[in-house]
């Protein structure tokens, strides 16, 4: 059996040597069944020696996606900020022909069928995407407006979104913020009114990122007059039908390479079929959508925050004011060691709530928490980092400021800090009852 073991866990590392000299970005794929293999012929993979949760099959996906990055994406990372949008339909199609879309989905829908600790490592390694509006789109795609779907949607409608969005031939996105309702979701006005086999809804949704290129969205709409928690439900709706309008291109301070839309819904028709899950369910859904969106985003962010500091400390070692290179200023050096502990303590935490989401487990109060902080602190390191760079930070041709400008969102998208907040408190029982 170890024998067996071995060669299985060779034959996969010499898979990812081949990988890194040839760049078969197929690799993904062919991992996930010598992992599905092992684990139905064998003991599950080994946690690595030096790591909490990823074993060498965890950081084999990583070498891949960091391969495909630097080949398919960084190189016209700038000039897709320019431009205020990226091809999504290109770069979906060749991270989803690599299997990068659908990690923890199902095997029959195109998913490698892996749990959500790889989720984890993809989004990590995402995160050396040189801004922060692509990674985002991705995340959107795979972790944002797919886990409600795989978990509960009928089989005809994961074959008909699922598995195309997992293979990367349709872009998806998230409809739940409103002009009139963001941070209480519960607030929404969208209406999806049942007549016949149909549902025609009217309303409309803001900030929704790919908007603008988007085939189908995971629309939260209301769908009865019933109390607010439970008159909600998640539909699949097709963005190509009659009656939706994408008003405009939304002009923001960052994440410039993902286009953000408003989008309005006028006598809207879809196939009551098209609901995912139970009618009713969609707020319950949707805060569970939310858990794997938020784990999502932090492993995102610590990966960008360790290369800020990197890049600020070979910045710092070059450039001499005083007579000494900047980073040679206590201040300096101290400031940065500081910093990246904080990010220390954030991937311990995310690695724990990771885990215990593997195992089962709710982890809405770590996750909240883990969100919390990494807003927090990626607002503190990009303004830390950024000062040192001196006027240079101030120019846009540096990654600091596209940090500082991109990471502003994590504080308020996904959950604002303050929504963190009350859902840690209702956890901590200190929430005052209404
Ligand atoms: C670039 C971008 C991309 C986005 N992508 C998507 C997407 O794809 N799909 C989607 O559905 N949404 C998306 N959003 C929307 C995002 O999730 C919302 O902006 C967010 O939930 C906040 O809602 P709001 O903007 O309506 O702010 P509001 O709800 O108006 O809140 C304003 C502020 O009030 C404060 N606040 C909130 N709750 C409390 C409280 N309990 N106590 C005290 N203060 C509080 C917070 O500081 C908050 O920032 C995106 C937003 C942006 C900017």
């Amino acid at each position: 059996m170890a024998l067996r073991e071995g060669a299985l866990r060779a034959k996969l590392l010499l898979c990812s040597r081949t990988l890194s000299k040839f760049a078969s970005f197929s690799f993904a794929r062919s991992l996930s069944e010598l992992v599905s293999s092992q684990s139905v012929t064998s003991k599950p993979p080994e946690i690595a020696d030096d790591h909490l949760i990823y074993t060498q099959e965890h950081s084999a996906l990583k070498e891949a996606l960091r391969k495909l990055i630097d080949q398919e994406i960084n190189p016209y990372v700038d000039q897709w900020e320019a431009e205020g949008t990226f091809p999504a339909h290109k770069i979906f199609k060749i991270l989803g022909n690599a299997g990068f879309l659908g990690v923890n989905k199902p095997v029959e829908y195109g998913g490698l069928g892996l749990d959500f600790s790889y989720s984890v490592a993809v989004a990590e390694e995402l995160g050396n995407i040189r801004c922060g509006g692509i990674p985002m789109a991705i995340g959107v795609q795979s972790d944002m407006a797919t886990p409600a779907l795989a978990r509960f949607g009928s089989d005809e409608l994961k074959k008909e979104f699922l598995l195309t969005s997992i293979m990367g031939d349709k872009v998806a996105c998230l409809g739940v913020s409103e002009v009139g309702a963001g941070s209480d979701v519960s607030s929404i006005k969208t209406k999806a009114v049942k007549k016949g086999d149909e549902y025609v809804i009217n309303g409309g949704k803001m900030w929704t990122t790919s908007g603008t290129q988007a085939d189908w969205m995971c629309l939260l709409a209301n769908t009865s007059d019933g109390p607010p928690h439970k008159n909600k439900s998640l539909i699949c709706l097709p963005m190509n039908l009659p009656g939706v309008h994408i008003a405009r291109k939304i002009s923001k301070m960052g994440m410039w390479s993902s286009d953000t839309a408003e989008v309005f819904f006028d006598d809207v028709r879809v196939p009551c079929k098209n609901i995912i899950g139970q009618e009713g369910m969609g707020f319950t859904y949707q805060m569970l959508q939310f858990q794997e969106e938020r784990l999502w985003a932090v492993a995102n962010i610590v990966t960008t925050m360790d290369n800020i500091i990197q890049e600020t400390i070979n910045y710092t070692r070059q450039r001499r004011i005083f007579q000494l290179p900047v980073l040679h200023h206590q201040a300096v050096h101290f400031r940065l060691a500081e910093l990246q502990t904080e990010v220390e303590l954030l991937r311990s935490l995310l690695y724990r709530a990771t885990a215990m989401y593997i195992k089962g487990n709710d982890v809405t109060k770590l996750a909240s928490m883990a969100k919390l902080k990494a807003g927090r602190l990626a607002r503190e390191l990009s303004d830390s980092c950024l000062q040192y760079w001196g006027g240079m930070g101030y120019t846009s041709d540096v990654p600091v400021s596209r940090f500082y400008r991109d990471c502003r969102l994590l504080s308020i998208g996904a959950g604002a800090d303050e929504v963190m907040l009350g859902i840690i408190c209702k956890y901590m029982d200190t929430l005052p009852k209404k």
